[in-house]
């Protein structure tokens, strides 16, 4: 199954045979705008549809959050993107193309939202769908350009949390938990580019910063950090052994923390100094020995 397709429709064999159109995520679509004048007819769409698969009617459900999202709802997109990713008992197939544009959609809405009215739960539900895509069903080369899209709207989240002013302090297991997945997706990507250039430093670095962002209470994220754990052990041995002291004054780094405040020398790329200092005099002398 190939993912997305960015700035063509949606090939229709991709898709589950459905009578009605779906919405097609495009790279530069302007008219992905959230609209907060259709709250209350988007409200009364997500009610009708929360009624709809209480009675199990799937495809009327489907129907009516397709028209939501028309109104900018992206509530309806980040649960259609859901609704895509696991299937609904047998009615509706995952489909993870589908899957991935309809979590693409709603991010594209938060993006227009302004931040200080941004949802936490929503963008956790849509950064959690997507690291599943991610993980078990994108392939890195395949989908590379869904993929790559997925990745430059996350920087953009992550961005955004960094600004204390935009969330509240009680959100901030869940912005903890977001920055756990982010993390953990930039890692993939990392990783996967690490396979052609053999260089795996870009990807130990970014699961040991998925480590250090410390567990969060959330069990999705909280096993993302194990997994983040398991991945820097099974790498770290691939990135070339540099001993932990300093070549220039014979400092002994002991914990893991200290170790990775090392500087290597970028020329010999075989010793680490402590400091910036006794890296200017280490590389002194390779200008020596010139
Ligand atoms: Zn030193
Ligand atoms: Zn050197």
């Amino acid at each position: 199954m190939g993912l997305i397709i960015t700035k063509e429709p949606l090939k229709t064999s991709i898709l589950n045979k459905k009578s009605f159109q779906v919405p097609i995520f495009k790279e530069n679509d302007d008219d992905l705008k959230y609209n907060n004048k259709n709250s209350i007819i988007i409200n009364e769409l997500l009610n009708e549809a929360e009624r709809k698969i209480k009675s199990c009617e799937y495809t009327e459900t489907e129907k009516i959050l397709q028209l939501a999202i028309n109104f900018g709802s992206p509530y309806s997109a980040a649960k259609l993107g859901y609704n895509n990713l696991q299937g609904l008992n047998s009615t509706l197939k995952p489909n993870y193309a589908l899957s991935a544009a309809y979590y693409l959609i709603a991010l594209k809405f938060i993006k227009t939202i302004p931040n200080k009215e941004w949802d936490v739960n929503l963008i956790l539900e849509v950064i959690e769908g997507l690291t599943e895509l991610y993980r078990f069903h994108f392939n890195h080369q395949r989908d590379l350009l869904i993929w790559n899209h997925g990745i430059k709207m996350m920087k953009f989240i992550e961005n955004t949390l960094k600004d204390p002013n935009v969330l509240m302090d009680k959100e901030i297991q869940k912005i903890k938990a977001l920055k756990i997945h982010i993390t953990f997706c930039l890692a993939l990507t990392a990783e996967f580019e690490s396979k052609f250039t053999s260089n795996y430093k870009e990807a130990v670095n970014l699961y040991y910063k998925c480590e250090q962002v410390g567990r969060c209470g959330i069990k999705v994220a909280d096993k993302l950090i194990k997994k983040a754990h398991t991945k820097f052990r099974l790498l770290e041995s691939r990135v070339p052994r540099v001993q932990p002291i300093c070549a220039t004054c014979n400092f002994e780094a002991k914990n893991l923390k200290a170790i990775w405040n090392l500087l290597v020398c970028s020329k010999c790329q075989t010793v680490a100094c402590c400091s910036r200092e006794c890296l200017k005099n280490h590389l002194n002398l390779h200008k020596k020995s010139n």
